[in-house]
């Protein structure tokens, strides 16, 4: 982060504007808007300053600024169009500690001022650290579109309530009891003005709330979701709602991080991930662990990369759950096949060439793979086989041995969907050796069939991606 994002309270305390023009004006427009006192130094005041300080809304010195003038001030901008007197400004400011912004001039601004979207008492900030204003305020422009104007109205309502359901419920029941307020339609009421109803609803739900907390058996539930094969925007709204409203999160090696980060901050996060070789945390220790979280009342999150049905052994986990009585979700995820395959442009099936498509795991098990190969190289259908790294060069062996043609495309994706995916592109025959003399990153996904060779038309997802695709 190159700034720290706070809200300052400068009510009624002294702020300094260093200028006369429109752009001075603007600056001390929005500070006398967050209540600011705001003193304006400059020889020549333009109309609109001018206008404000006959109306007593600020004060003024006519002259030219001079470095004493920052003592006594919570914050300064320099918004002059002299770059020479701005930079004196910033210096004295800086020295004496008084946090300084240079209107247009970055690198002597201690803060900025960020686009902002207002509906007080709610205030939304997006800044792009000065490396592309523009870019923040087309930002802000789509987050007016997205929160309601009542939303002001809103904000407000829930603070006049704030005393008493803090008065009433203990901290994880009071989170638990605003997160369902704000599902319910105790929002709408207020919004459509209709503040009277809205209290009494409240106070209902309230009540409710409390009695549940005194006959506290509460039991949590678990949310077994899929993340996706690695690109956050391939979650879905389900997804990301529970994950918000998680308490605790239990994660394995195939959830990015950059899908991490949209967990709920203040959620516990337990890494329960497995290694090809070993397990780090064992099955049934998983399946324990989300049985006493639910047991302790909590919102668990159970985050697994792709699907949580394929390959993903979420049946286990829920039949667990089942079985002690604890109340589940499943969300389903884009699984690697659907998620790889289109990041790379090859179509699982398709009217000319694949009719049927195959999912299989490949890992090895005592040096073999159980795998029904005969069925693997029927005419027109598409193989897919995950956890096929390890046992690459036997799969390629006996699927020949099997029948498909040494030549049939094959397509290794690496990192799907992901910034770093690379997808590497050969035949049955050539492709182990290709792999033993290139560096590969798990995960991978093996796609066989004809319509690997589709992807040169259709791959869109290119630039830079599959250096690898040299045939
Ligand atoms: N439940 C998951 C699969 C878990 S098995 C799903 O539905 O996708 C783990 C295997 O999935 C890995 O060995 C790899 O073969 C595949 N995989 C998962 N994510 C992947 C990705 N981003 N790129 C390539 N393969 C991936």
């Amino acid at each position: 982060m190159d700034f720290l994002p706070i809200f300052l309270d400068i009510r009624a305390r002294d702020c300094l504007v260093v200028g006369g023009g429109a752009v001075a004006a603007r600056k001390a427009a929005l500070l006398r808007r967050a209540g600011g006192k705001v003193t304006v130094i400059a020889p020549e005041l333009c109309a609109e300053l001018a206008t404000a300080v006959d109306a007593g809304e600020l004060a003024v010195c006519a002259r030219n600024f001079v470095a004493a003038d920052v003592a006594g001030f919570r914050l300064v901008v320099a918004a002059t169009d002299d770059a020479a007197i701005n930079h004196e400004v910033a210096a004295a400011a800086d020295a004496a500690s008084v946090p300084v912004n240079v209107v247009d001039d970055p690198a002597r601004c201690t803060f900025i001022f960020p686009s902002i979207v207002d509906r007080s008492p709610l205030l939304v900030a997006v800044s792009t650290s000065g490396a592309a204003p523009v870019l923040a305020r087309s930002l802000r422009a789509r987050l007016e579109t997205l929160i309601p104007a009542g939303y002001g109205r809103l904000a407000e309502f829930l603070r006049r309530m704030r005393p008493e359901v803090k008065t009433k419920l203990a901290v994880g029941a009071r989170r638990r009891f605003y997160e369902d307020l704000l599902e319910g339609s105790i929002p709408e009421l207020v919004m459509s003005g209709r503040e009277d109803d809205a209290a009494a609803a409240l106070q209902r739900d309230l009540q409710a709330a409390v009695d549940e907390s005194t006959h506290s058996s509460r039991i949590g539930q678990v949310s077994l979701i899929g993340a996706g094969p690695g690109d956050p925007d391939l979650l879905t709204f389900r997804a990301l709602r529970l994950m918000q409203r998680a308490d605790v999160v239990l994660y394995d090696r195939l959830v990015s991080s950059s899908i991490l980060d949209l967990v709920r901050r203040d959620a516990t996060r337990i890494y329960v991930g497995k290694k090809r070789d070993y397990h780090t945390v064992r099955q049934e220790e998983i399946n324990e662990l989300l049985v006493s979280l639910a047991r302790e009342g909590k919102h668990v999150v159970r985050l697994k990369g792709g699907d949580p049905f394929i390959f993903g052994r979420g049946g286990e986990e829920i039949a667990t759950l089942a079985a002690h009585g604890i109340a589940f979700q499943v969300v389903p995820g884009i699984t690697a096949a659907n998620g790889c395959a289109a990041y790379a442009g090859i179509p699982l099936t398709h009217r000319d060439h694949a009719h049927s498509v195959l999912f299989v795991a490949g890992h090895l098990r005592n040096g073999t793979v159980d795998i029904d190969w005969p069925a693997l190289v029927r005419p027109a259908q598409t193989v897919v086989i995950y956890m096929g790294l390890s046992a690459l060069e036997l799969i390629c062996q006996e699927l020949i041995r099997h029948g498909a043609r040494a030549d049939m495309p094959v397509a290794l994706i690496e990192q799907g969907t992901r910034p770093s995916q690379r997808v590497l592109i050969d035949t049955l025959q050539n492709l182990p050796t290709r792999v033993t003399g290139s560096e590969v990153h798990a995960p991978t996904l093996l796609i066989i069939g004809e319509v690997v060779g589709l992807h040169r038309q259709l791959a869109w997802f290119r630039g830079g991606r599959d250096e690898w695709a040299q045939d």
